[in-house]
């Protein structure tokens, strides 16, 4: 009963939900932070009697609240179910079967996923040894590009004037750049260069700097016609993909940009308090400008980091994979959170 297709992906492994004990969770990058009041008083104010009807399926108010926090047009905007979903959408609106598709060899695991399943040909470039991408093995690239930046799991970020080297080298070429953490770098945003190019998409999520991981909500930005690409990709299998309380607590959470600047610089601000306190304790740390660091510490590995963190009480995350297994990646949490995973691991140094 199993498609060929069903029977060959290998899916998505999200970072665990135990519920054994108590965690502190460091594992998924969500925010410690609640989402925006505006978003509290945007929920108080819905009426339940509206989810009789259908929402709308251009998320015209939401698109509008978008376009308005970062300076566009609402036809430059499509807003959907989580980044993931946008991202599902793109692979179906600029690839086809057999396509080559460019991305980093160590990146969001959900590109090799989208690759799998709409039969793509990958071609990954190596990060180097500093786990750096180099920006000319994408000048050359004979096909569609994307890329985390910053990248996940490294945190570290390509500057803009480089990714506009690649946008002037070829306009057939697409860049995709997924900015999930743009929010904690400093000025490494795409965003000015769409006024300039069409062969970019910025895809963007709220499930980090906006505090929302649990409502599913993603956009992306780029010329009208890509947009329209995604539009009737999104009209051909989910139309009203947003539902009514998303569509009213996302306008909210963007248009209160003061609240997002003020918990995303905690979140850098406890960023680089544990980034100190790391490379005190003997850790190799990246310069990360996510809201996560990737470190490690000579003479241990990654799994036993990351089992000695969980059997305390703190879950963080590990990638079994050649040239990374080494390292652990800790989402940023509360201050109070950080100094835990630092007392731990000072321990585990103590035993050594
Ligand atoms: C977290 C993350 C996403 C997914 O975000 P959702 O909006 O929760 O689907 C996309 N891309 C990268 C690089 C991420 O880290």
């Amino acid at each position: 009963m199993i498609s060929k297709l069903a029977k060959s992906l290998a899916p998505y492994v999200p970072g665990e939900q135990l519920n054994d004990r108590r965690y502190i969770k460091l594992n998924t990058n969500e925010s410690p932070y609640p989402p925006s009041p505006a978003v509290k008083a945007a929920l108080d104010a819905f009426d339940y009697r509206q989810l009789r009807l259908y929402s709308d399926p251009e998320a015209a108010e939401l698109r509008a609240a978008i376009a308005e926090a970062n300076g566009v047009t609402p036809d430059m905007v499509m807003a959907g179910g989580g980044s993931d979903e946008i991202l599902t959408c793109a692979f179906m609106a600029f690839f086809d079967a057999g396509d080559n598709i460019f991305y980093p060899d160590i990146t969001y695991g959900f590109y090799p996923v989208l690759s799998r399943l709409f039969r793509l040909n990958p071609q990954t470039p190596p990060l180097d040894g500093a786990l750096r991408a180099d920006i000319d093995d994408y000048m050359r690239a004979d096909g569609h590009i994307v890329t985390a930046n910053p990248n996940a799991p490294t945190g570290i970020a390509l500057a803009p004037s480089e990714i506009e080297r690649v946008l002037a080298a070829d306009g057939r070429r697409l860049f995709i750049a997924d900015e999930a953490y743009i929010d904690f770098t400093e000025d490494k945003s795409c965003a000015p260069l769409l006024k300039k190019y069409d062969n970019l998409l910025i895809i963007r999520t709220y499930s980090k700097s906006h505090n929302l991981a649990g409502m599913r909500l993603g956009y992306a930005l780029g010329a009208p016609a890509l947009i329209d690409a995604l539009r009737r990709v999104k009209n051909s299998f989910n139309p009203y993909n947003l539902d009514r309380v998303s569509i009213a607590a996302g306008a909210a959470a963007i248009l209160d940009a003061p609240y997002l600047r003020e918990t995303a610089a905690k979140i850098i601000k406890t960023r680089e308090d544990t980034r100190l306190g790391l490379e005190k304790l003997g850790f190799e740390v990246l310069p990360s400008e996510a809201n996560f660091l990737f470190a490690r510490r000579e003479g241990i590995s990654g799994g036993q980091l990351y089992r000695t963190l969980r059997e305390n009480g703190v879950l963080v995350r590990y990638f079994d994979k050649p040239r990374v297994s080494d390292f652990i990646r800790i989402s940023i949490g509360t201050p109070a959170d950080m100094s835990r995973v630092l007392e731990i691991l000072k321990e585990c140094e103590e035993y050594q």
